[in-house]
């Protein structure tokens, strides 16, 4: 109607609505834009999250830190239902006593290499198998019940399971012993966590649960605790990587960077484990390249571990290898490369240095430095869990290995296993 003077369109207004029949009042219609801010809002909503930010570093500031003593160890495995005498007698009550003095922290964190529970079906290692524990001598309470069609069908096939292939099935009858040593948080980032399918890992989280343990690692599951000691506080974070999609991936570099990245401000001290690498005694060295198992890649340890520190972790503990691993500083921080078997009552190669192992101890200042570490050197008795090593050969393996692989950058290692700077 542009072309109308302003009269006429007036009106022509009043006569439609003089000749409309009456109509209910239409409802108000939905503004097709969001209504704009007043003049000023958003640089006062700006201020007023600056503000608060402000209010919450100067809280922090403020805050008294508590000192944090941290222990970690490397795979344990009680036992397993799937090796026939794979359950240890008297409900595994030997396997941590000698340990037991050692594990001792604020947070004593092991990796819980299998999957707590009293039956389940896998169908690792090419085979379909129920599996369940009916209780009485171990030797004869595996019952490994494979389906009979498909299996008959398979025997003729010359196509060999994967070179030590395990799904581990761990009673829950085993599991107080976990507790009862001291342990408090269950790493399951690792290659056997859903051995027996999510069924399995949904056991052995409530299963830990109900013993108060806490369990870390698939996505979506870190810590983040507070330790305290009278008016001092200090928040801990704690992230499981491995190399497998459930679970926070090391295979991804920025990624695992990223993990990192938005963990950091929750906490005051962040702390990341990670179960990768090469396995077995051939696995000692830390490579510059890649590394694998069988076709599995199993991550880019020195890069991977280089860039989470430099994303901000305090700490780096890795296992997966089931042998010792140097030790380096990074950045002034520690990164352990691997602890190796702690505790595994079968189906482990415990041969040479497999058996050597040790408690990692790491206490933290409450400035948050580094304030001690140490390896408290044991070997593992096969068929008798980790006891404490007079001859102290993880330590000097320790040594030898952080020299060897890290050069400048090698943590110094005593003959005690005290861990320092070079
Ligand atoms: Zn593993």
């Amino acid at each position: 109607m542009r072309h109308l003077p302003r009269s006429a369109q007036l009106a022509l207004l009043l006569i439609a609505a003089a000749c409309a029949p009456p109509k209910p009042p239409a409802p108000a219609p939905a503004p097709a834009v969001p209504p704009a801010f007043p003049p000023g809002a958003l640089a006062d909503t700006t201020r007023a999250r600056e503000d608060s930010a402000a209010r919450a570093a100067a809280a922090r500031a403020r805050r008294v830190r508590a000192p944090v003593r941290l222990a970690f160890v490397g795979d344990i495995n009680l036992g397993t239902m799937t090796i026939p005498g794979g359950v240890p007698p008297d409900s595994g009550r030997g396997l941590l006593r000698a340990a037991k003095p050692f594990l001792v922290g604020d947070l004593v964190i092991g990796n819980f290499e299998g999957v707590l529970a009293d039956s389940g079906e896998t169908e690792k290692c090419g085979k379909r198998r129920s599996v369940a524990w009916t209780g009485g001598a171990p030797a004869e309470t595996v019952r490994v019940a494979p389906p009979p069609h498909r299996e008959r069908r398979r025997r003729h096939r010359a196509k060999p399971a994967p070179v030590q292939c395990y799904a581990f099935l761990t009673p829950t009858l085993l599991a107080p012993r976990l507790a009862e040593a001291g342990f408090t948080h269950l790493n399951l980032a690792n290659n056997h966590a859903n051995d027996f399918g999510i069924d399995g890992r949904r056991s052995t989280e409530a299963t830990l649960a109900g013993l108060g343990l806490r369990t870390y690692g698939p996505l979506g599951d870190v810590v983040i605790d507070t330790v305290r000691r009278g008016d001092a506080s200090t928040t801990i974070g704690l992230i499981g990587f491995t190399t497998y999609p459930f679970s926070y991936d090391l295979l991804d570099i920025p990624r695992s960077v990223a993990v990192v990245d938005s963990m950091r401000p929750l906490v005051d001290l962040l702390v990341v484990t990670f179960h990768a690498g090469a396995e077995g005694s051939g696995a000692l060295h830390l490579p510059f390249a890649a590394e694998s198992l069988g076709h599995e890649p199993r991550g880019e340890l020195r890069a991977w571990a280089h860039a989470v520190v430099e994303a901000g972790a305090d700490l780096v503990v890795g296992h997966g290898p089931h042998v010792l691993r140097g030790v380096e500083l990074w950045q002034g921080r520690l990164i352990a490369y691997s602890l190796g078997n702690f505790a595994t009552y079968r189906g482990f190669n415990l041969a040479g240095p497999q058996a050597l192992t040790g408690v990692l101890q790491v206490e933290f200042a409450p400035d948050g430095t580094r304030a001690r570490a140490q390896l408290l050197p044991m070997r593992q008795i096969p068929l008798q869990g980790p006891t404490p090593d007079p001859e102290r050969a993880s330590a000097r393996l320790l040594r030898a290995l952080s020299d060897d692989d890290f050069g400048a950058s090698a943590a110094h290692v005593a003959e005690n296993g005290a861990i320092g700077s070079p």
